[in-house]
């Protein structure tokens, strides 16, 4: 039983100074490629889907996405990502998943606080874990068209984040210090000293939405400086196809279906294991973290 909640997951990240990836699979052909990655090299795994995609799936995939996590010989959490509404969070719950991102960063501050914690309130006696923002990282989920700009303005404030945690309870805290979610329009500039005071203040592990763009040596600093989980989705989606396309090219514009999604899933396994690499990912005893 290899199926764990996001507190579980990252109990050990703070400590150990490493982070978890917690990676966007919508469908079986990344699902399968992100954890047989991980199996391979022994690395717990978040897997995430989108809280706007859940009216648009078929429901069978969560039965297989439960019975895989199951079987699999690594801890994996299962993470319903920027989910809009109580709603979404509750269709969550329904669906199987150990973790609820409720977003109410484009809430004001009384508005995203009473949000969390009703969420909370009704995923703990579930055993499920919960995160939230506060500030806001801008840009929507997967914008690869455009662009998206830096809002130094919607940066986290560390006193808020530190008033939040303790208000609403979460298991982990998304916050804003220089990501877009998307496609970066500019130069990331991370503000570490802004994440450094937002670390001394908040206990619960500390998560990073939108890494596309950043250098390694940035997650490197993010991770060292205190990110306990961070998402990875565009560059996924971005360089699967890629790879795809260029396979396709190399061979006469003559490749079959099979062909081209090993040739996903082989890019996917690549792109999982630089994340582990990158993110200095431990293996996880279960023992330590089952009863959690
Ligand atoms: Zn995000």
């Amino acid at each position: 039983m290899a199926f764990v909640t996001l507190k579980q997951i990252l109990l050990e990240t703070r400590e150990k100074k490493y982070a978890v990836p917690s990676i966007g699979a919508d469908n079986h052909v990344l699902f399968e490629a992100v954890l047989q990655q991980a199996e391979a090299e022994n690395k717990p795994v978040i897997l995430m889907i989108p809280g706007f995609l859940l009216k648009e799936m078929d429901p069978c995939f969560f039965e297989y996405a439960r019975l895989r996590i199951i079987q699999s010989s690594v801890p994996v959490c299962l993470h319903l990502d920027h989910a809009a509404s109580y709603e979404e969070c509750m269709n969550g719950i329904k669906y199987g998943f150990s973790s609820l991102m409720i977003d109410g960063s484009s809430l004001s501050y009384e508005e995203n606080v009473t949000l969390t914690k009703r969420v909370v309130e009704a995923a703990r006696p579930c055993g499920i874990s919960v995160e939230a923002e506060i500030g806001h990282v801008a840009g929507g989920e997967g914008n690869n068209n455009d662009g998206n700009e830096v809002d130094v303005d919607a940066f986290t404030n560390p006193g808020e984040a530190e008033r939040f945690a303790k208000e609403t309870g979460v298991d982990a805290l998304a916050i804003a210090f220089g990501t877009v979610h998307g496609v970066y329009k500019g130069t990331p500039k991370l503000n570490l000293e802004l994440l450094d005071e937002i670390r001394g203040r908040v206990e619960i592990p500390i998560v990073m939405h939108g890494g596309s763009g950043l250098s390694d040596e940035d997650f490197r600093n993010a991770v060292s400086h205190g990110i306990s989980k961070i998402n990875f989705c565009t560059g996924l989606f971005l360089n699967t196809t890629e790879a795809a396309r260029a396979a396709i090219e190399a061979n006469g514009n003559k490749m079959q279906l099979p062909a081209v999604l090993g040739v996903i899933q082989k890019r996917a396994r690549e792109e999982v294991s630089h994340l582990f690499e990158v993110y200095h990912t431990q293996s996880v005893d279960l023992k330590n973290i089952a009863h959690k």
